[in-house]
C-alpha cells in the first residue's frame, strides 16, 4: 500500500522487538533499510535474513546511539554510500524501572544517554543529507508513560516525555525543509523489553487496556511505517498512540 521504493532508512536498534517489526515493514514497502544494532549482530544479521527472505534490501550497521562519535561515523559513511538518508526511525531505547529512592545516577544517565541523547544525535547527523534532498521523515518511539507517567518509571517516562519535546521542536525546526518529525508512543507491547513483568501486572495492564489485549511490534511497525510514506506528508509534530485505548 505504502511506496518506500528508492528510500534510504535507518531503524536504531533494529535487531528485535519494535525495531525488527518495523525494519521488515519499511523494507517490504520498498526502503533499503539499515539495521542497526549496538551488541548484538548476529540478532541485526537475523533481522537483515528476515528482509531478505521476504524480498527486501537492506544492510547492518553497528554503532552505539550513546556514543556521538560512533553515530556521526557510521551515519556518515552511510550516506556517502548510499548519496543520503530519507528516513531515521529512532527507536533504540531502555528501561530500567525503579523507584525513585533507588535510582543512581549511573541508571539515571544511560537511560537519558540513550532515550534522548540518542535520537538528537542520530537526527543531528542525518538532518543534512535530508535537508539537501528537501524530503525527510524523522519519527521518534516514545511511549504511553511518556505522557501518562506511571509509579516505578520516573527516569524512563521523563526521557520518552523529553523525547516528545524534541518532536515538536524538530517538527518546527525544519517543516520549511520537508522533512516532517513525528512520534509513535506505543503502549504494552510483547517484546524482550516487557518479557520479564510478572504474570499479575502483565493482567493488570490488560485489565486497563479498553482492547483487552497486549500489543504486538508489527502493531506499532504499521504507524511508524504510515508516518514515514508520502501519505503522511501534512503531519508533522504529532504523537500517534499505538495503546489499544490504555491512554486517550
Ligand atoms: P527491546 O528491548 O526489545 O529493543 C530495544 C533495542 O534497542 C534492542 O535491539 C537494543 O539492542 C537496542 N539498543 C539499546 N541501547 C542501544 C544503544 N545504545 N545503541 C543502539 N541500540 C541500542 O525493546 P522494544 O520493546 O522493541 O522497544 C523499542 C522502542 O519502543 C524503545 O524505544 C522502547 O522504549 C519503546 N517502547 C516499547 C514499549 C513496549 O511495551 N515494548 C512500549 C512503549 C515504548
Amino acid at each position: 500500500m505504502f511506496d518506500l521504493a528508492g528510500k534510504i532508512a535507518i531503524v536504531t536498534g533494529g535487531s528485535r522487538g519494535i525495531g525488527r517489526a518495523t525494519s521488515l515493514a519499511l523494507a517490504e514497502a520498498g526502503a533499503h533499510v539499515l539495521v542497526n544494532y549496538c551488541s548484538n549482530e548476529e540478532a541485526a544479521k537475523q533481522t537483515l535474513a528476515l528482509i531478505e527472505a521476504a524480498g527486501g534490501r537492506g544492510e547492518i550497521l553497528g554503532f552505539d546511539v550513546a556514543d556521538p562519535e560512533s553515530v556521526d561515523r557510521a551515519i556518515k559513511e552511510a550516506v556517502e554510500r548510499h548519496g543520503g538518508i530519507d528516513i531515521l526511525v529512532n527507536n533504540a531505547g531502555i528501561s530500567i524501572d525503579q523507584l525513585l529512592l533507588r535510582v543512581s545516577p549511573k541508571d539515571l544517565e544511560m537511560t537519558w544517554a540513550t532515550n534522548l541523547n540518542g535520537p538528537i544525535y542520530c537526527a543531528k547527523a542525518c538532518i543534512r543529507p535530508m535537508m539537501k534532498k528537501r524530503w525527510g521523515r524523522i519519527i521518534n518511539l516514545s511511549s504511553v508513560v511518556g505522557e501518562s507517567g506511571n509509579a516505578g518509571q520516573a527516569v524512563y517516562s521523563s526521557s520518552k516525555a523529553a523525547l516528545l519535546g524534541l518532536t515538536r521542536s524538530l517538527a518546527r525546526e525544519y517543516a520549511s525543509r520537508g522533512i516532517t518529525v513525528n512520534a509513535v508512543a506505543p503502549g504494552f507491547i510483547e517484546t524482550d523489553m516487557t518479557a520479564d513483568l510478572p504474570e499479575a501486572g502483565r493482567q493488570g495492564i490488560v485489565d486497563q487496556t479498553p482492547l483487552g489485549r497486549i500489543g504486538r511490534p508489527e502493531e506499532v511497525a504499521a504507524a511508524v511505517l504510515f508516518l514515514a510514506s508520502e501519505e503522511a506528508s501534512y503531519i508533522t509534530g504529532q504523537v500517534v498512540r499505538v495503546n489499544g485505548g490504555m491512554h486517550v
